[in-house]
């Protein structure tokens, strides 16, 4: 009998990034995360299954539509949801709503939709698949240095499926960046080490009880992970989420920035990432739950940090 393919889950795959290592770089964001972090900008890069999404924005309307994605549901999980006001008309338009308690994710009703409101979020590739599919920007990353980067979600929870896209990659002579939690057994990162060449790696809290509170999950193994990957010689790029009223207290920052050094010549720079809202959009089109907001720090704030961490002889930016 012939053996089935290994495949991985993804929620998208984007070229012409600047901000996921060095050069331009091609990122692959796999799907499934065991951490919860309320500020995470890419919701739908959590739960392993395939999510219905629907972009009110993109919505035309029941009546344009003849309520075509609403028959299309066998399991009666679309019904009329809010009215939005038309500007192009100046009439108003009868949106749908997802009841997500009733949706099993089957993706008909986002076949239906021509105006592509509705879509089903997380595609399924093999190895070669997607490493044909990364292959296709070579040329950019050899022009400007770059390569690809492999996120999440966090990848290593597809682990057989990101280890033989990393290694391929390496036997294409492509440069390899992992974009990591840090939270997965060493044993799995281990294999990562001969195939990638930089990680992107998240430090979220020092404190492990706040930690835990958090995002779902202890610190312990996310800082041996990254001490033991400074002892294998890799290189860091150290990112920080800085989250008012989690993290963004002077203590935590020097605390962090302890660590950093002490990881030596391994860390090559440290970003703090400023939180934004973007993600509560993103959120709205997958859930109904309410979402956690906060002001985003501002720029003085941010360079207070920066001025922090470069006291303890670490090279910082900020993104
Ligand atoms: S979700 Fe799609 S098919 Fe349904 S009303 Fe909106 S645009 Fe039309
Ligand atoms: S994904 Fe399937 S179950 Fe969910 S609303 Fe669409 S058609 Fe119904």
């Amino acid at each position: 009998m012939e053996k089935k393919a290994l495949t991985g889950r993804l929620y998208d795959v984007q070229g012409f990034s600047v901000q996921d290592g060095p050069g331009v770089r091609t990122t692959a964001f796999l799907k499934g995360c065991p951490l919860r972090c309320p500020w995470c900008h890419s919701p739908e890069s959590q739960a392993f299954y395939k999510q219905l999404s629907w972009m009110s924005m993109r919505c035309l309307g029941v009546q344009a539509c003849k309520e075509r994605c609403i028959k299309a549901c066998p399991k009666g999980a679309l019904e009329y949801g809010e009215i939005r006001a038309d500007a192009a008309s100046g009439g108003s338009l009868q949106l749908i709503h997802v009841k997500r308690d009733l949706c099993g994710n089957c993706g008909k009703c986002a076949e239906s939709c021509y105006a592509e409101a509705l879509s089903i979020c997380g595609k399924d590739y093999t190895v070669e698949e997607l490493v044909g599919r990364l292959l296709q920007d070579k040329k950019f990353y050899e022009r400007s240095g770059g390569g690809v980067t492999i996120s999440g979600g966090e990848a290593l929870c597809q682990p057989e499926f990101t280890i033989a896209v990393l290694r391929r990659l390496k036997e294409e002579g492509v440069h390899t960046a992992l974009d990591t939690t840090g939270y997965a057994k060493w044993d799995v990162l281990k294999e990562t080490l001969p195939f990638t060449d930089l990680y992107l790696y998240d430090l979220k809290h020092m404190d492990s009880e706040k930690h835990q509170a958090v995002v779902g999950v202890p610190n312990e193994q996310i800082l041996d992970n990254a001490r033991r990957l400074a002892g294998e010689n890799k290189k860091l790029q150290i990112r920080i989420p800085v989250i008012p009223m989690f993290n963004h207290d002077e203590q935590n920052i020097r605390a962090t920035a302890g660590f950093c050094r002490e990881l030596g010549e391994a860390v090559e720079v440290v970003q703090l990432l400023p939180y934004h809202n973007l993600g509560v959009m993103k959120y709205l089109r997958i859930s109904d739950k309410p979402v956690a907001e906060a002001t985003p720090p501002d720029d003085a704030y941010m360079r207070r940090l920066k001025m922090i961490m470069e006291e303890y002889g670490l090279p910082v930016t900020i993104h």
